[in-house]
């Protein structure tokens, strides 16, 4: 049986690419959760654990970096990990998988580890040499789809059972026991902190603001930058919200009537403003 402890692990998509999303959940959160925690079991466990994650902006440009990011860590006795959740439109579809490459055996251990503490079906390991995580590393490389984001009760456990989870896996890649506990603790609540992200939509500089708490965009702004999950090259391009595309600029919230950012709305947002507030919640003021 081949363990690794010298370790890489990224999740799969990025804020700006969010990957498939339903029942509230959005993949790339979930996935970075578990991304988290790996890290954190990981280097408890004495491995090393570099993290690959990408918070670029299109699929294609997230897929190049995690490579880079992995490919630049020593590949001797290296395995590059990535986190994902799998989609069906059948609601019912249910379980574990593990993609590989040439690790078969890897996959189907990890998959049959992590189906077992999450108790859910274990679909197993699946070969796939088409995707570019996995061809593209230079050292041995598996995609962890650890649940379906369409199925409720799927995401229940993938949520409620993560560091039981992700301590199955560490166990079944590294070979050592970790004592990380197996319930997942709420995380203590912190005040909103907000810090401003800067990017370009059609020439003109838009601004996102970023939860630290949280460690995701502030939603209202995190919908003005994306435009679907498909892992394609996607432009950004906004979407409104109640009919009004929203950007923080420096330190005050603007509103435009279209699109590409012309017709500003000339009205200062309040705390208590109806149509927009609750988008507004994450938002400094
Ligand atoms: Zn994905």
């Amino acid at each position: 049986m081949t363990t690794y402890k010298n370790l890489t692990s990224n999740a799969g998509h990025s804020q700006l690419v969010e990957g498939a999303t339903n029942h509230g959940y959005e993949e790339h959160d979930e996935a970075l959760a578990y991304n988290n925690e790996f890290i954190k079991q990981g280097k408890a466990v004495g491995a090393t654990v570099v993290n690959t994650t990408s918070e670029a902006s299109t699929q294609s440009s997230i897929l190049v970096e995690q490579v880079k990011k992995a490919n630049a860590v020593n590949k001797a006795g290296r395995l590059d990990v990535s986190w994902h959740f799998n989609s069906a439109a059948d609601k019912s579809a249910t379980g574990v998988e593990v993609l590989y490459y040439d690790q078969k055996e890897l996959a189907a251990r990890v998959s049959a580890a992590l189906a077992k503490a999450l108790g859910l079906r274990d679909r197993g390991a699946k070969q796939r040499k088409d995707l570019y995580f996995l061809a593209n590393t230079n050292a041995p490389a598996i995609l962890i789809e650890v649940a379906f984001i369409s199925n409720a009760s799927d995401m229940k456990a993938a949520t409620s059972k993560r560091s039981g989870a992700v301590k199955s896996v560490v166990e079944s890649i590294t070979g050592k026991k970790s004592t990380a506990s197996t319930s997942t603790s709420k995380p203590a609540k912190k005040g909103v902190k907000t810090n401003v992200h800067q990017t370009e939509h059609s020439g003109k500089v838009v601004y996102f603001a970023y939860d630290n708490a949280k460690q995701s965009f502030a939603k209202v702004l995190y919908k003005l930058s994306t435009v679907n999950s498909d892992y394609d090259e996607i432009p950004l391009f906004p979407k409104s919200v109640n009919g009004y595309y929203i950007v923080q600029a420096n330190s005050d919230i603007q509103l435009y009537s279209d699109s590409d950012l012309t017709k500003k709305y000339n009205r200062k947002i309040t705390k208590g403003d109806q149509a927009i507030s609750k988008y507004l919640k994450h938002i400094n003021k």
